[in-house]
């Protein structure tokens, strides 16, 4: 059905001291929003996802809302993102992605969102004669946009490359000043030894750029993804499944057995420090 204020021309007359005058109709400016959010690219499966359904039953996820209602109202004027950090399931890409909405539809702010892994994907096939995208074609706009979502950080298979692209986009936003989301499974344990460390997986030059332009925050709670009883969907039941489980979910064992352990903690240690200004490596693809 056609608009009955501007006939879907998406522009309404309107009268202003008797002169006839035309301005934007407000579906031109609903579709245009619900543009920009098609054009964020959040996968299907989160982009249901708002703060408002966001069911916050331990105070690190009440905490965690709160930091991103108060991002989300600062909007452009935020001089910091979030970097969500806990382990998988307890809802930080739900947060990220609720935050990217509402920066969108409050805003009009042009977002984007992108797993970790997918991109890095997406820029090495550019590598490929093949493939008619160019790596700036697929980096600009995840350089440009004015609120990216990185997700998962760190679950990423490191090498010189990778260490090296995700470098260039992130000190590229920052020096931009563009604001940042980003999640990670992997704890800040502040411990550079530890390969299940984000500082050791990332990197400590692109952890410490993360924690200025982010503000850190650490969510805790139930795996979403884990089968629950049918009932145990409300905020109470799911506080109380949380309370009964804490102490058992602090007994399990870490998920990297010892030998990838020491494997990636060789790794580390043998890689040194290098300066703080970042070469773009060119169109070369790492393993
Ligand atoms: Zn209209």
């Amino acid at each position: 059905m056609a608009c009955p204020l501007c006939d879907d021309t998406g522009w309404r007359p309107m009268e202003v001291d008797g002169v006839r005058r035309v301005v934007r109709c407000d579906c031109w400016k609903r579709d245009a929003t619900m543009r920009l959010l098609e054009q964020a690219h959040v996968p299907r499966r989160y982009q249901h996802c708002t703060l408002d359904s966001f069911t916050a039953y331990n105070e690190r996820l009440a905490l965690a809302v709160d930091h991103a209602r108060r991002l989300v109202e600062q909007g452009p004027l935020a001089e910091r993102g979030l970097l969500l950090l806990g382990p998988p399931g307890v809802g930080k890409t739900h947060v990220s992605v609720g935050v990217l909405r509402e920066l969108v539809l409050r805003y009009g702010l042009r977002g984007l969102f992108y797993d970790t892994r997918d991109l890095l994907r997406v820029i090495r096939s550019t590598y490929d004669p093949s493939v008619h995208t160019t790596e700036p074609e697929v980096l600009r706009p995840v350089i440009d946009a004015q609120v990216l979502v990185l997700d998962d950080l760190g679950a990423e298979k490191t090498s010189e490359w990778v260490d090296e692209t995700l470098n260039l986009i992130v000190n590229s936003r920052y020096s931009g000043r563009r604001l940042t989301l980003l999640t990670s499974n992997y704890p800040d344990t502040g411990d550079l030894a530890e390969p299940d460390s984000l500082r050791a997986r990332i990197g400590f030059r692109m952890y410490s750029r993360l924690l200025e332009m982010c503000e850190p925050v650490h969510l805790d709670g139930l795996d979403y993804r884990e089968p629950r009883p049918p009932n145990a969907d409300d905020a109470e039941s799911l506080r109380t499944e949380w309370e009964a489980r804490k102490s058992a979910l602090k007994k399990l064992p870490s998920r990297t057995s010892a030998q990838a352990r020491a494997r990636l903690r060789a790794a580390r240690l043998q890689t040194p420090a290098e300066p703080l200004d970042v070469k773009w490596p060119g169109g070369r693809a790492g393993s």
